[in-house]
């Protein structure tokens, strides 16, 4: 089904023009019934994610207007926001991942490192804007003090002790551990302590080793991963969960992730939101080299947002879409394939722009709310963990 027809279908189903029941019935029944058990809440496995993966075209609207119901039923029409901005503190990294267009040496000409003082600044400023929170993540420099990352959270809370920090990928947090010898438990306990407040479910990318060996041969483990975000949950610093979909991982890998996360949130409960992440290839050394596709197509788009809601229903409620890497009109498609949350404002979005993305580095939240309004839904502003602080009804 060509890109435009697809779009028109599914405003179709969203404008109730056309009804989920009458979706499911041109779907083939193999589907269909698949379709029918999500919607009344039974959990799905591994060979029924696999087949709804592989929907195309009809089949594919049919598993859309499935997941917008079942969206409706769970988390109703809100769709909500955080008021927040990005501080990416430097951006040299020895890691060298290949999907990575953000990171540079520490000898060329663009490479940065902030101070504590200019870190703290950045974070004083967004609370003045109405910022409730400051997501902090950077590069990885080679030598690093590891307790500069304690230091980033001191200096931000003596600023502004109220803002909510967001901090740091598990792969900083173990080059923290790594750089200061401590146990990752007493490490996660010690940045606690000195304010951070949730972690960022990145570098997650695909949770499966041998794709993460093909992508970035440097970066943390699956077993690292799920060894940061669980212990951490376990200390209650909550996190969020990303995929990374569109470069060389194929439709198995999407619904293997999405179930370890299921299985990860029955275990901790710790998961705020579900992120799928786009993969934008334009300036990445995997797409220039012709090792990957060129990120997702419409349709893969869809149907990550869409099989994220059924596979991760009643466990982690809240789909976010990515508008810095989907741009405005993917962004609304999404939101009617399952998705409940725009995610952030942001301020100052670098590593997805770096990347080739051409959505901007900020949007206004009044941008949000009409964006939402044209969608027939309601805007709401939220916190970091999913309160709502206003709603613009
Ligand atoms: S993704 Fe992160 S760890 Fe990998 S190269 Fe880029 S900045 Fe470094």
């Amino acid at each position: 089904m060509k890109e435009d027809l697809m779009a028109a279908a599914i405003w179709a189903i969203e404008r109730e023009e056309v009804s989920v029941e009458r979706a499911l019935a041109r779907a083939p029944r193999d589907l269909a019934r698949i379709l029918e058990a999500a919607w009344i809440g039974q959990e799905l496995g591994f060979e029924e994610g696999l087949r709804l993966a592989q929907a195309r075209g009809e089949e594919l609207l049919a598993l859309v207007a499935v997941a917008d119901q079942v969206r409706r039923e769970r988390v109703g029409d809100l769709v909500t926001y955080v008021v927040n901005r990005n501080i990416n503190f430097t951006n040299i990294c020895f890691v060298g991942c290949s999907f990575c267009a953000f990171s540079r040496t520490p000898k060329e000409q663009d490479a940065y490192a902030l101070t504590l003082d200019q870190i703290a600044e950045k974070a004083a400023e967004a609370w003045r804007r109405g910022a409730t929170e400051v997501c902090i993540q950077g590069g990885l420099p080679p030598n690093l003090d590891g307790f500069f990352y304690r230091d980033i959270l001191r200096a931000i809370k003596a600023r502004v002790s109220e803002i909510h920090i967001h901090a740091f990928s598990p792969m900083e947090i173990v080059y923290g551990v790594e750089r200061t010898g401590m146990a990752l438990r007493d490490y996660l306990l010690l940045l606690k302590e000195s304010g951070l407040d949730t972690l960022p479910g990145t570098a997650a990318e695909i949770l499966d080793d041998t794709v993460r060996w093909r992508i970035s041969r440097q970066k943390l483990t699956v077993a690292q991963w799920v060894e940061v975000i669980t212990t951490a949950h376990k200390l209650g610093i909550r996190s969020t969960s990303t995929m990374m979909y569109g470069h060389v991982e194929t439709p198995e890998h999407w619904v293997r992730h999405l179930l370890l996360l299921r299985d990860i949130q029955k275990r901790t409960g710790g998961f705020t939101e579900f992120v799928p992440l786009g993969f934008v290839p334009w300036n990445t050394a995997l797409y220039k080299l012709g090792k990957a596709r060129p990120g997702p197509t419409v349709e893969e788009h869809l149907k990550v947002h869409a099989l994220a809601r059924l596979l991760l229903r009643g466990w982690i409620e809240n789909i976010q879409v990515s508008w810095v890497k989907l741009g405005r009109a993917l962004s609304q498609l999404c939101l009617q394939a399952g998705a409940n949350d725009y995610g952030g404002t942001l301020m100052e979005e670098n590593i997805s722009r770096l990347a080739g993305a051409t959505a901007g580095e900020y949007m206004a939240p009044e941008e949000f709310q009409a964006r939402i309004r044209e969608l027939g839904r309601i805007p709401a502003e939220r916190t970091t963990t999913y309160q709502i602080r206003r709603l613009f009804a």
